[in-house]
């Protein structure tokens, strides 16, 4: 294993290791450390997120060859449908209207990091897991120095021209070199499940209005479906404690029977969400990607089609320096990186916190003002069109 890199990244997650993928042709020595192991993600309660991915997602994991090793485990969105319960206001997008193949598609978190982590192995990455990266000290004017720490406490230092924080939403690179991060705590917590249903899932997404906080049924093959509720924590603690037929029930009564009756398929696991939008993008040496960067609601289902634009973006202009002596960790191209990436992280942030008061907040008024709105927005197609686009992250 070497000790200088020219590109170290700290984090195999979905977004390091997607990066560390798409950095392989550029003849470069790129390293990843990654903390967990092999085991712990597969049975990590994270895993079981399931992703909705974008076309644009799509069309980057077909790059660095992902896509092919998880498409027969993904699944088409065809249609999302929008309803508010207890109000007669609905809308429906469509990729037939919208004159593509699918508005998304959904995917295991848990099949896409395994398939990385096996694309990893048979890469040029040099892969340092189980091993965490405890400091760095950037110094130096041409490299960084990192010290990590493996599973059985030996430490050691690498070097690298840059270095590539994929870290996650606790970036401890971040937190290390003291850049500020908004962070906004949504007072929402997020309980993520699989239920069977009696009516086929046919590629259509259902994101539904409740009092209790949105309701999201991804379809997941053949009748069964994603469910991502969000609601007040307090709730989401009593939903956590009930026993799987009441809570059944419950899902039941705020989704109602347009899928027919509902069997729980899986565990509950509960996702506190807070926004977090880092002030920089960059220091010296260094660059944020995906959750270290920004870490979102859920509701959009952006926050990996986000992350994974940082990464094509930062590896676009790294495969592009002409030789292998420009540096990958210099002024201009951080720079260019950070101005490249602003306009998208503040445009999705601003998408995602308007749906999240559209769809949480509890104003009275706004149910009614809503239901009109999906009425209204069902009957004008360019808005429809405007929307459609969004929620596929163009
Ligand atoms: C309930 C839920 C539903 C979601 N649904 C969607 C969706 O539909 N669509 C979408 O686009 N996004 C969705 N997201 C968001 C998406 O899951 C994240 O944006 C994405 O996983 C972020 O990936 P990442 O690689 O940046 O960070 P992470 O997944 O957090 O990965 C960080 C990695 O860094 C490693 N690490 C941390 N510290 C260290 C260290 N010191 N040394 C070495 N390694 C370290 C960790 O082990 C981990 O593997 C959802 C999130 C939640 C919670």
């Amino acid at each position: 294993m070497a000790d200088k890199y020219d590109v170290l990244i700290s984090g195999g997650g979905l977004v390091g290791g997607s990066l560390a993928l798409a950095l392989q042709s550029s003849g470069l020595n790129i390293g990843l450390i990654e903390l967990q192991t092999v085991e712990q993600k597969q049975h990590s309660p994270a895993g079981e997120r399931v992703l909705a991915i974008s076309q644009g997602s799509r069309q980057l994991l077909e790059q660095c060859g992902l896509w092919h090793t998880v498409t027969d485990s993904s699944e088409t969105i065809k249609t999302i449908q929008i309803s508010d319960r207890g109000y007669l206001g609905k809308t429906r997008l469509s990729a037939e209207k919208e004159g593509v193949d699918a508005l998304g598609y959904v995917l295991e978190a848990r099949q896409l990091d395994l398939a990385l982590v096996s694309l990893l192995e048979q890469s040029t990455v040099d892969v340092i897991a189980p091993a965490k990266m405890i400091s760095l000290n950037n110094n130096n004017p041409a490299s960084v120095a990192v010290t990590i720490e493996h599973m059985n406490g030996l430490h050691e230092v690498k070097h690298a021209r840059l270095l590539i924080a994929a870290d996650g939403g606790n970036s401890s690179i971040r937190q290390q070199l003291g850049i500020h991060a908004r962070q906004i705590d949504y007072d929402q917590t997020a309980v993520i499940t699989r239920v069977n249903a009696q009516i086929p899932a046919d590629g259509i997404a259902y994101e539904r209005f409740t009092d209790s906080g949105p309701l999201a049924f991804l379809p997941m093959g053949w009748r069964n479906y994603s469910v991502v509720w969000t609601l007040h924590p307090k709730q989401a603690q009593q939903i956590m404690a009930l026993s799987e037929q009441d809570f059944i029930q419950q899902l039941q009564q705020a989704f109602g029977y347009r899928l027919g009756r509902l069997k729980l398929i899986s565990k509950r696991h509960a996702f506190p969400l807070q926004l977090l939008h880092s002030k920089e993008m960059i220091a010296k040496r260094v660059a944020l990607v995906g959750n270290a960067a920004h870490q979102l609601h859920p509701v959009a289902g952006q926050g990996f089609n986000l992350g994974l634009r940082d990464a094509s973006c930062l590896a676009g202009l790294i495969n592009q320096l002409n030789s292998l002596e420009d540096d990958p960790g210099g002024l201009t191209l951080l720079n260019n990186y950070a101005t490249a990436r602003k306009d998208d992280h503040q445009r999705v942030i601003n998408f995602t916190n308007s749906l999240i008061w559209l769809f949480s907040s509890d104003w009275g008024l706004l149910g009614h003002v809503r239901s009109v709105g999906l009425m209204t927005l069902d009957r004008i197609p360019w808005l429809k069109h405007r929307l459609a686009k969004a929620a596929m992250g163009m």
